[in-house]
């Protein structure tokens, strides 16, 4: 790789312009982010106006294809965050449906106890009033 020195002695920094004037054209200009000297240096020859149209379009077409993949990681990421978003809440369903089989069984047996002891009392009223027709009878 050629190297240049500009005006200031310093190894001059190699860019490439994207202008629609001098697009893909590499040049070679002063390194220095404070005080720049004037140096520049093209150091590809300049396109024809066929070539340079060419270049041009094809920047288009690539910023273009470039904002499309933007978006379309953009669209990628939101998808991803709503598939994690609804695995969260199936997850949090899943544990309610846990606690409410638990509650569940938790009330059937207390209705079974329940139950049993309604059986005993009705058992116990029943014989009293047997017992009572008996005697008043
Ligand atoms: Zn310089």
């Amino acid at each position: 790789m050629e190297q240049r020195m500009c005006k200031c002695g310093l190894q001059a920094e190699l860019k490439t312009s994207w202008t629609d004037n001098n697009p893909a054209m590499r040049f070679f200009h002063c390194s220095k982010d404070a005080k720049p000297c004037s140096y520049f240096e093209f150091i590809d020859p300049k396109p024809t106006l066929m070539q340079r149209n060419y270049i041009v379009k094809l920047r288009r077409e690539r910023d273009a294809l470039e904002a499309e993949l933007r978006i379309k990681k953009w669209e990628c990421n939101e998808l991803k965050e709503s598939e994690e978003v609804a695995w969260d809440k199936a997850g949090r369903i899943i544990v309610e449906n846990h606690e409410m089989e638990d509650e569940l069984k938790i009330l059937k047996e207390e209705m079974k106890r329940l139950k049993a002891k309604c059986w005993w009392k009705n058992l116990v009223l029943c014989v009293l009033v047997m017992w009572l027709v008996v005697v008043v009878v």
